[in-house]
């Protein structure tokens, strides 16, 4: 088997923009080398991969752009088909569309198309890292981490658990979860890209013993992560306040039952206070920003720069189904506008560092992903925009690779991903082959 060039406008991070590094890369007319094992060999200009490469196969994809792979740290399977459903808030949206929505779950067919589907999609839009909160049903989560295995995108998710506040079919205590549980970490166990996540859904739904059977998952899974919700609305913070009324905070309910660790993604963080900041930093847990999804339900504005501050590791995610779509690439965009209302500039760096890079740190994944270095596995996609006439003639505009990058960030969409590669190999593309 002999090496594979990739020949093209090649952009990644080498470091954090957020530590004031100049760390942004981009080499115009440049080429990826992948080794037969699907990982990066070489990264540089074209014609110095090609010489140091003379016996590999060619795919030139001309001027389009060659960047890492997405990583969408927080999205569910189940509300694959309930995006854009009205509620006003989160918890009549919970209660009126999501819970029917995941109740269809159930049925083992309809899961398994679902998760085809799903896999795809995420695929199509650049993602070949997600973090998903699975369905309550095992032979749905069991579907999904199938249509991963055999896609090779990275996928880490967990059974959703809930115990309380929800409708019953959806309801499963701690005694009836955990051979579920126990069998799909067996199944990651042994799929290099797959990994369990213990998620319980948010507090309002897990009585102390179902937090404690997470909290003990862990302990003798010590290789699991651990994914739920945190300070989403006002109206949440209160009603887990009322539920939990022994607890210093919101975070303490989690900390409490030994859930915060360095490896624990907790989605949206709005209204996260100063004590639970310290705490997270203390901790070395990574909090997910979804900017449409906040925005959709009338959450808040993410408070970025005083998560970054307190060094604490921040990624970007969808959270489909609040969120209203499935690109992180878009999401991107979001980003930014929410951070502008909030008087913080962020710039191509900083954007392109929180979907790759950064998303990678946040989930403990940077030796295998996130950029170009050699060695990594080549996860990424190639964004065409040549085809889109309005867009090629905005970049063609622009001064320099920097600005072209950041306008890329703000009008392209996943309809300008040409293809998407996992382990080095073709995993999705535009025109299906
Ligand atoms: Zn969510």
């Amino acid at each position: 088997m002999t090496d594979t060039i990739h020949a093209g406008t090649v952009a990644h991070l080498r470091g954090d923009p957020f530590a004031g590094e100049n760390t942004l890369e981009i080499i115009e007319r440049g080429a990826l080398a992948i080794d037969p094992s699907g990982r990066v060999a070489l990264l540089g200009e074209r014609d110095a991969v090609l010489d140091a490469f003379p016996e590999s196969e060619l795919v030139d994809h001309g001027d389009a752009w060659l960047i890492p792979g997405l990583i969408d740290a927080h999205l569910h399977f189940p509300q694959f088909y309930a995006t854009a459903g009205f509620g006003n808030g989160l918890l009549d949206w919970l209660e009126n569309t999501v819970y029917p929505a995941e109740a269809r779950f159930a049925d083992e067919s309809f899961a398994r198309a679902a998760a085809e589907q799903f896999i795809e999609r995420l695929l199509t839009c650049g993602t070949t890292t997600a973090m998903v909160f699975g369905s309550q049903f095992y032979d749905a989560n069991l579907a999904l981490f199938e249509a991963a295995e055999r896609s090779g995108i990275r996928l880490i998710a967990g059974m959703t658990l809930m115990d309380r506040n929800a409708p019953p079919m959806l309801l499963q205590t701690a005694e009836q979860s955990v051979d579920s549980i126990e069998k799909l970490i067996g199944l990651c166990r042994h799929a290099p890209r797959l990994h369990y996540a213990v998620t319980p859904r948010f507090a309002l739904s897990c009585s102390p013993e179902l937090l404690e059977l997470c909290g003990s998952l862990l302990r003798s899974h010590p290789e699991s992560y651990l994914q739920t919700h945190i300070n989403e609305t006002r109206e949440e913070i209160a009603a887990v306040r009322t539920a939990f009324p022994q607890r210093r905070d919101y975070l303490d309910v989690y900390d409490s039952f030994g859930l915060i660790t360095e490896r624990t993604v907790l989605a949206h963080s709005i209204y996260t206070t100063e004590p639970e900041m310290d705490r997270m930093a203390e901790t070395d847990c990574t909090v997910c920003h979804c900017p449409t999804s906040n925005s959709y339900l009338g959450s808040g504005l993410f408070p970025l720069r005083r998560h970054l501050r307190r060094g604490i590791r921040v990624a970007v995610g969808t959270d489909i189904g609040a969120g209203t779509q499935f690109s992180v690439w878009r999401e991107l965009s979001e980003t930014y506008k929410v951070q502008q209302l909030q008087d913080f500039c962020l710039n191509a760096d900083q954007l392109l560092y929180l979907a790759t890079l950064g998303g990678a740190k946040a989930l403990g994944l940077e030796s295998e992903a996130g950029n170009f270095e050699p060695g990594k596995s080549a996860d990424f996609f190639v964004l065409d925009y040549e085809e889109d006439q309005y867009l090629a003639a905005r970049l063609s505009r622009c001064e320099n690779a920097v600005e072209q990058l950041f306008s890329l960030l703000q009008l392209a969409d996943e309809r300008h991903i040409a293809s998407t590669y996992v382990h080095g190999h073709m995993a999705a593309s535009r025109n299906g082959s």
